[in-house]
C-alpha cells in the first residue's frame, strides 16, 4: 500500500501549472486567482496627509500656551490654498493633504479656540505626530498580490484601492463528475429494492464549485463498460479533469480499471489510508484523471486530502494552505488499528482551561456519512498507532472552508 503523502507527491509533480488567462474587471473577479505579480502603479497614500481632525503647525511656530491665527482649512479633497503666514495654524480634517512646510497635526481635542478665533496649545508635538506620508503603506512599484494568490475580499479591495480597474485570472478548470453504481438513483426518483441515493455527485461537485471549478454533471453510469467507455470520452473531450466515484476495488462490477487501462495512462493506488484505500489516478489523453472509492466516507476523504491540493495546483492557485493541523487531547478512547493513517471525523473546541480538546463523533465505518455532519475537523492517527486512550495527544486536521 502506498502512503498518502507519495501518492500525492506523484500527482503533485506530474500535474501542471495552468497558462490560460482572462482579464476580467475586479467586480467579477471574486474568489479567482490571480494569474500575475500585481505591482503598485501608485503610492499609497498618495501624498502627505493628515491621521487627525485638528491643526495643521510648523514647530517653529508654536509656544505652550501661545494663541496663534488660523490660516485657512484643508479637507480631505480639498487642500488648503493660498498663503500660511508665520506664527498661524491651519485647521485640518483626517485625510486631507497638508501643506507644505507642516512639521506635525495637533487633534482638536488637545487645542483650546479663543474667543477672537486664535487656539492654543497645552502640549508642543513631535515633528511627524499624526501625519501619514506618502508611500507609507505601499511604494509603486512594489508587488501587493502574487501570481497564484486567490482574489479575496481583502485582496479585491486593495486592487481597487491602486486604482487599478482589471486583473488578470487563470481559467476555471471544467471538471467532469460522474457517478457509477447500478445501485445508484438520483434524488427526486423513488427507491426500489436494494437501490441507494447517489451521494457523491454532491459531495464532489459542491466542494469543486467551492474550489473555484466549472463542473460538468454526467450523472450516474450503470455498472456496463460500454457505457463507462462512451461516457469517459465524452468527458475526456470537454473537461480538464474527470472525477469518477465507485468501481475502482476488485469487485466483479467494478469496470473503472479495465476501462481505464484501455484508454489511457492510469495508476491505481492502494493508498495506506482509512477511509479511502483505493484510489486511481492519471490522464486520458490531456484530460487527468482522478477515481474515487465509491463509500460516500472514503469519497470525501480522498477528494480532500488528495484531489484537492490536485485542483488548487491545476487552478493555478499556487498560494493554496493545506489545512491546519493541530496537537490536541483526545476526551474519549479512539480505536485503531496499527497499518493505514486513520482519518477519524472529530469535534474540537478549546475548553475552560484553554487546551484544544476534540472527541469522536461516534461510529466511523466508511459508509456512515452522518457523522460528517457534527464534525469540524479530521483527527489523524499515525500509521503505525493502535488504540488511543482518553487523555492522550493526537493531531487535528481543522476543516477548511470547502468543507464548511
Ligand atoms: P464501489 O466502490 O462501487 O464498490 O462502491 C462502494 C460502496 O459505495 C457501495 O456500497 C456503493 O453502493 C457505495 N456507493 C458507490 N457510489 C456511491 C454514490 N455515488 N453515492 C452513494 N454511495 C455510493
Ligand atoms: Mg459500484
Amino acid at each position: 500500500m502506498l502512503p498518502l503523502n507519495d501518492a500525492l507527491h506523484q500527482m503533485l509533480q506530474q500535474l501542471p501549472q495552468p497558462t490560460a488567462t482572462k482579464l476580467l474587471s475586479l467586480k467579477d473577479a471574486a474568489d479567482r486567482i490571480c494569474a500575475e505579480d500585481i505591482l503598485s502603479p501608485i503610492n499609497v497614500p498618495a501624498f502627505d496627509n493628515s491621521a487627525m481632525d485638528g491643526y495643521a503647525v510648523r514647530l517653529n511656530d508654536l509656544e505652550e500656551g501661545k494663541p496663534l491665527k488660523v490660516a485657512g482649512k484643508a479637507f480631505a479633497g480639498i487642500p488648503f490654498q493660498g498663503e500660511w503666514e508665520t506664527g498661524s495654524v491651519v485647521r485640518i480634517m483626517t485625510g486631507a493633504m497638508i501643506p507644505s512646510g507642516t512639521d506635525a497635526v495637533i487633534m482638536q481635542e488637545n487645542a483650546t479656540v479663543h474667543e477672537d478665533g486664535r487656539v492654543s496649545f497645552t502640549q508642543i508635538p513631535k515633528c511627524g505626530e499624526n501625519l501619514r506620508r506618502k508611500g507609507e503603506d505601499i511604494q509603486k512599484g512594489d508587488v501587493v498580490l502574487h501570481k497564484g494568490a486567490k482574489l479575496t475580499s481583502v485582496a479585491l479591495p486593495l486592487l481597487a484601492s491602486l486604482g487599478l480597474e482589471k486583473v488578470s485570472v487563470f481559467k476555471k478548470i471544467k471538471v467532469a463528475v460522474i457517478a457509477t453504481g447500478d445501485e445508484l438513483v438520483p434524488v427526486g426518483q423513488a427507491l426500489g429494492e436494494g437501490q441507494i441515493y447517489d451521494t457523491n455527485s454532491f459531495t464532489v461537485s459542491l466542494m469543486l464549485k467551492k474550489l473555484g471549478c466549472e463542473v460538468i454533471d454526467f450523472g450516474i453510469l450503470p455498472d456496463d463498460p460500454a457505457r463507462f467507455e462512451e461516457s469517459f470520452i465524452q468527458a475526456q473531450q470537454q473537461a480538464d479533469m474527470i472525477i469518477t466515484s465507485g468501481g475502482v476495488s476488485v469487485g466483479e462490477a467494478d469496470f473503472t480499471k479495465t476501462v481505464l487501462e484501455k484508454l489511457g495512462q492510469i495508476n491505481f493506488w492502494k493508498i495506506a489510508m482509512k477511509p479511502g484505500k483505493p484510489f486511481a489516478f492519471g490522464k486520458l489523453g490531456d484530460t487527468w484523471f482522478c477515481g474515487l472509492p465509491g463509500n460516500p466516507v472514503s469519497a470525501l476523504v480522498t477528494f480532500y486530502q488528495l484531489v484537492q491540493p490536485a485542483i488548487a495546483k491545476l487552478s493555478g492557485f499556487s498560494e493554496w494552505k493545506a489545512p491546519q493541523e493541530f496537537p490536541a487531547t483526545t476526551t474519549v478512547s479512539l480505536k485503531k488499528r496499527p497499518g493505514r493513517l486513520d482519518f477519524q471525523r472529530g469535534f474540537y473546541h478549546v475548553n475552560e482551561n484553554g487546551q484544544i480538546v476534540v472527541e469522536s463523533v461516534g461510529f466511523q465505518g466508511s459508509h456512515l456519512f452522518s457523522a460528517f455532519v457534527k464534525s469540524n475537523c479530521f483527527i489523524v492517527l499515525e500509521k503505525d498507532r493502535g488504540n488511543v486512550e482518553a487523555g492522550e495527544k493526537v493531531t487535528i486536521q481543522v476543516f477548511n472552508e470547502i468543507l464548511g
